[in-house]
């Protein structure tokens, strides 16, 4: 199995030393490629249509506007917690399978953070 996480991704940062901020960069272009195949959704045992429960498809997403969008960030982890976060039972099939290879698990450490 091959997952994109970094050494130090879980490091708290305050986003303004270069390396840090270089970690952060490359984490939003591997959360920017995904393709919403929908291909997370098919095998999380979590996911049942839509209804509360969004996926990682949409945990990534929520990363990338908080990351790019301080003032939709407060918004966005709600928005998180409410439909990925409480449900979320870390089966992590989700990475197994994702065929861009997203370390959505770095996505969920940050939006916990
Ligand atoms: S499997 Fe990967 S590329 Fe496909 S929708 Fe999910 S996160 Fe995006």
């Amino acid at each position: 199995m091959q997952t994109n996480l970094f050494i130090g991704e879980y490091q708290r940062d305050d986003g303004n030393h270069p390396a840090l901020r270089e970690r952060e960069h490359m984490h939003q272009y591997a959360a920017a490629k995904c393709l919403k195949c929908g291909l997370c959704l098919e095998v999380c045992p979590n996911y049942v249509g839509g209804k509360t429960f969004f996926g990682a498809v949409f945990a990534n997403d929520c990363y990338l506007v908080s990351a790019r969008n301080k003032t939709k960030a407060k918004e966005m982890k709600k928005l998180y917690g409410e439909h990925f976060g409480k449900t979320c039972s870390k089966a992590l099939s989700c990475m197994d399978v994702c065929p861009m290879h997203i370390p959505t698990l770095a996505s969920m450490a940050k939006l916990n953070d």
